[in-house]
């Protein structure tokens, strides 16, 4: 089978980032029955910013549409199996090959992040249904053979699955670790510990938020930077601050460090400034307001006020504002 390599949907000019896709969720009729699974969010909003590179392993594999379903079938050897639902022609080796050859392609192409189609015994990535081999579900807990090599393949990426992204907190995250990881690649080719530095700073709220055992582990990376050859440290350090957008951040969290950016302001700004800046953080704490309001004023104070270090976090627009005034933020 020859893999032909994967069309790009939009043009890349401005376009923020690239984002490997499940075609059907962006209503392409790639699915066994002929149908899609568009997903609103995907297609209204991201692809704003986005570039996305769709790619559906089933018809890339020659499949066909429409087609037999497919299924995940765990032998009695515990071996588990790509099979056709009635024929239980077998698919597995080609499915295989054709997720190493992409997982190996999509090193070069820049990618951000994965979204993936829920339940699907190719794509999908939580609780996806193991048939035994008489035919009922065994289990609920699998992932999608072609997105358990791609994952596999690359442990670092942020992935994610359409539906989950209608979740606000899991969309949150998801575009927080999609963006984070852009802003990583700058580490890989970094040339000087100041740069490293500068990063680490520029971070400092975000990873305050997201998890704070790893912001201390972080600054002692950059503390010794200059005892270690830059790459091995950059490589260290690109490792573990992506690991640190493991969950979403709580709410008190997000208070807690939106009250600490404003001390930072308490120098510069009047009374009644920071007065209304606390009354936007109260009123993100009680939930009558989104967290995008403390955001925008602590922006505006911090470039009224040319204030570098609040100018400069990225906690402050962890991903474009074109997503927050769309209302998906
Ligand atoms: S879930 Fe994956 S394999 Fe199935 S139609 Fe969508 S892109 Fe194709």
């Amino acid at each position: 089978m020859q893999v032909q390599s994967p069309k790009n949907e939009q043009c890349s000019l401005n376009k923020q980032v690239k984002l490997a896709i499940s075609s059907c969720l962006l209503g392409q009729e790639v699915r066994f029955d002929g149908g899609h699974k568009r997903n609103v969010f995907v297609q209204e909003a991201l692809s704003q910013v986005a570039e996305f590179v769709p790619l559906c392993p089933e018809v890339a594999i020659g499949m066909g549409i429409p087609r037999e379903s497919i299924r995940l079938v765990e032998d009695d050897d515990g071996e588990i199996k790509l099979l056709g639902t009635r024929s239980k022609q077998e698919w597995t080796a080609p499915m295989q090959r054709y997720a190493h050859e992409i997982a190996q392609w999509l090193e070069e192409q820049d990618i951000c992040g994965f979204i993936f189609t829920k339940n699907s015994p190719s794509c999908g990535l939580f609780r996806v249904k193991i048939y035994n081999p008489k035919g009922s579900p065994s289990r609920r807990d699998g992932r999608g053979l072609f997105s358990e090599i791609i994952t596999q393949h690359h442990p670092l990426l942020p992935v994610e699955e359409g539906g989950r992204l209608n979740d606000p907190a899991l969309r949150d995250l998801f575009l927080t670790r999609v963006f984070a990881y852009k802003r990583a690649q700058s580490l890989l080719d970094m040339d000087s510990v100041s740069s490293l530095v500068q990063f680490h700073a520029n971070e400092k709220l975000l990873l305050l938020a997201y998890n704070e055992p790893v912001l201390r582990e972080l600054g002692r990376i950059v503390a010794s930077a200059k005892q270690r050859p830059l790459q091995q440290v950059t490589k260290a350090y690109r490792e573990l601050f992506l690991s640190a957008f493991n969950e979403v951040a709580s709410l008190k969290r997000h208070a807690n460090v939106l009250l600490r950016t404003i001390g930072h302001l308490k120098k510069i700004t009047t009374a009644e400034e920071v007065a209304s800046l606390h009354e936007a953080v109260e009123g993100y704490r009680t939930r009558k307001l989104p967290r995008s309001v403390p955001l925008s004023f602590i922006r505006h104070f911090g470039k009224m006020n040319d204030n570098e270090y609040i100018k400069q976090q990225t906690y402050l627009s962890p991903y474009p504002e074109e997503l927050v005034e769309l209302g998906w933020s």
